[in-house]
């Protein structure tokens, strides 16, 4: 079978034939037979080495033995059980130690499940009604946050989705990424503000980082008005350090959501914070919120492992991934200089993205005016060389512990390559 066949009969049973709206790219995604390492092969049997990386989930690399091991242990004794389990436990502590703005734990299935349940907690426990989100911030599909949002819905240009309802999406404030006048403005002109929203380190615009204090303000403000704030660590939960983006910045979010690296790619995500906010839960409180799948045993067995192999390898993984990512941006950076092509590169942890303009990009309004087209010609030749990255500008490129010095000196020819073919 060739890609181009499995797509025109994906197309016919699967809308635009993808089951989630980045993995189309023109002129049509190429189709994953496996993985393992930093690889992906697709149907062809060309090789890729994977910067998507899960967008993100994959920290580990794809097939890390100690998960798959801990997941075929556990599917020797079943797959669901739809009762408590003491795995549950387990895990909620080992969240638990690695945040320590966390009291309690629930667990959910997906990103944008944990993040409508915190909005609901904020909600139920404020008694009030409007929430705070920035501009370009993604934090699932629905009504409450799908507004100016980033990653997919940025890509295609919609803000408020054809079907979602604006007597939900009024309530949604939405202030400008690293504006904290801005925001401090908002609060005062609102009283009815239940909760903020943030990804502390914006990765769902390609990657932006919070100015110094940014973050530290949010906290400031959202403490003296008594304004729950919500760190999404989607993405940067266990990827950016053992305890998130809240331990790199030294920070305490009221609530936080995880998804992504807490398990290493399996489906499982959670939403945690201080115990008076997260028992308002049900069936104990009254902030409804249920799932047949949460806390399912393979995905818990799957965050454990993580978790553990993690917190074991500690400064060994952060550091290299961190210098990794530090010569090859500088690498990137210097022959993009060299190439004269107006460019920035933003790099933190174990992620980095490259924008096509010569303003720096701090903000939605930044990175949407980089020249994405610029963006999808070095994308379509990475790919032609075998690399692999997020087919789009709004979305980040990931390291893994699987890569390998070898693995980023190929990708470094390929990116010559492309910004050659940008330049052209
Ligand atoms: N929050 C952030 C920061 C994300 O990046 C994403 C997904 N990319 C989500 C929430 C939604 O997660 P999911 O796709 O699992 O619903």
């Amino acid at each position: 079978m060739t890609n181009s066949k499995l797509f025109s009969d994906s197309k016919k049973v699967i809308p635009s034939g993808v089951n989630s709206p980045v993995r189309y790219f023109e002129p049509y995604p190429f189709f994953t037979k496996k993985s393992n390492g930093a690889y992906l092969w697709d149907v062809e049997n060309k090789k890729y080495i994977d910067f998507c990386n899960g967008y993100g989930a994959l920290l580990l690399g794809h097939r890390r033995k100690e998960i798959i091991n801990a997941v075929s242990n556990q599917l020797s004794k079943g797959t669901l059980y739809c009762t408590p389990t003491e795995a549950e436990t387990e895990l909620s502590k080992l969240i638990i130690g690695n945040f320590p703005s966390i009291d309690k734990v629930r667990l959910v299935n997906t990103g944008g499940e944990a993040t409508m349940t915190a909005i609901r907690l904020a909600r139920g426990f404020t008694k009030k009604k409007k929430i705070i989100k920035f501009e370009g911030c993604y934090h699932g599909a629905h009504d409450s946050v799908l507004v100016k949002a980033g990653s997919g819905s940025a890509h295609n240009g919609i803000s408020v989705s054809e079907g979602g309802l604006d007597e939900v999406s009024k309530n949604t404030l939405v202030v400008q990424y690293n504006n904290i006048e801005d925001f401090q403005k908002t609060i005062n002109q609102n009283k009815d503000i239940a909760g903020v929203i943030v990804e502390p380190i914006l990765a769902n615009m390609g990657l932006i980082l919070p100015e110094k204090n940014f973050l530290y303000d949010l906290r400031k403000i959202t403490k003296e008005n008594n304004i729950p704030l919500i760190f999404d660590e989607v993405v940067t939960g266990f990827r950016v350090s053992p305890g998130g983006a809240q331990e790199h910045f030294g920070i305490k979010s009221d609530i936080t959501t995880m998804a992504k690296a807490l398990s290493n790619g399996f489906t499982i995500a959670a939403v945690g914070g201080r115990k008076e906010i997260i028992d308002l839960l049900s069936p104990g409180g009254k902030v409804y919120q249920a799932s047949t799948f949460a806390g399912n045993p393979i995905s818990v067995s799957a965050a454990i492992s993580s978790i553990k192999t993690i917190n074991k390898l500690k400064n060994k993984l952060y550091s290299k991934l961190e210098r990794f990512n530090l010569l090859f941006t500088t690498a990137l950076d210097d022959m993009a200089t060299d190439m004269h092509i107006a460019h920035q590169i933003n790099f933190t942890a174990s992620m980095f993205q490259i924008f096509f303009t010569n303003k720096p990009v701090i903000n939605y309004e930044t990175s949407k005016k980089a020249d994405s087209k610029k963006f999808q010609k070095m994308f379509r030749t990475l790919l032609k060389k075998g690399i692999f990255i997020a087919p789009s500008q709004f979305e980040v490129v990931f390291l893994s512990d699987a890569h390998t010095e070898n693995d980023l000196n190929k990708t470094l020819d390929a990116y010559d390559a492309a910004l050659k073919s940008v330049k052209n």
